[in-house]
């Protein structure tokens, strides 16, 4: 069984004011409507940043990130409280090895089985090759084990959102990279609701990035 740690989010006070306003705006909005704790899954291939993006969320170093070997060997569930509200963040390990989605998935599925999720975050870096042929057996193997009913739930994040670029602008490039792989998701993903429109969003996890007066992280 993994270990499950519930703290106070004490991080919180850690975010960018600006973020700490927005979030208190979210809480609000949640209690109005009587929710008082969401969890959220973490989806990927390895060393994309879905560890980091844990210890971003949080603003806390609670799970173990390395540039050299995955750190996570099973899912881990992580949570934090602020003001009767609970965070649950669900990390997982990588389900793609040499471009071939692995038994990891199903461990992930198992692990997952009678947990309430309320989003999925599908991280892929921003930077990384284009990677189409994988990304269409990522997008049907998803679907496979969890059902297509999950991509409503399935928000895509690309991590490493930082570039600078020669050739195209950011915001073009931003557009083309997530409509592939948006065009991807629904094609493959068997889920066929009007209204599929998959969002997504970019995260820059290093510590070093660009930030504006704020101290808000700027990607471009
Ligand atoms: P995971 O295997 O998906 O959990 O990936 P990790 O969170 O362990 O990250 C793998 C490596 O990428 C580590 O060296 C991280 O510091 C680095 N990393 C993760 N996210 C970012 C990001 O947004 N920007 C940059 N520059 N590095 C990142
Ligand atoms: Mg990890």
């Amino acid at each position: 069984m993994a270990t499950v740690s519930e703290k106070e989010w004490t991080g919180f006070q850690g975010l960018p004011a600006a973020t700490q306003i927005i979030l208190h705006t979210l809480l609000a909005k949640l209690r109005k409507q009587k929710v008082d704790k969401i969890t959220i899954v973490l989806l990927g291939k390895g060393g994309v940043g879905k560890s980091s993006i844990v210890n971003s969320l949080f603003s806390e170093r609670v799970a173990a990130v390395s540039a050299f070997r995955s750190e996570t060997l099973r899912p881990r569930q992580y949570s934090r409280s602020k003001d009767g509200f609970k965070l649950t963040v669900i990390d997982t390990p990588g389900f793609v090895e040499a471009g071939r989605v692995d038994a990891a998935l199903n461990s992930i599925r198992r692990y997952l089985l009678g947990k309430t999720i309320n989003v999925v975050l599908y991280v892929d870096r921003l930077d990384g090759p284009r990677e189409d042929k994988v990304d269409v057996k990522i997008s049907r193997a998803i679907s496979q084990a969890f059902g297509p009913q999950i991509w409503p739930h399935v928000i895509v994040v690309f991590t490493h959102a930082e570039i600078h670029l020669e050739d195209v602008t950011y915001s073009e490039f931003v557009s083309r990279r997530s409509a592939a792989l948006r065009n991807i998701i629904l094609k493959e993903s068997r889920f066929k609701t009007v209204n599929t429109k998959v969002p997504f969003v970019l995260v820059e996890n290093c510590s070093r990035c660009s930030e504006n007066g704020e101290h808000e992280k700027l990607c471009s």
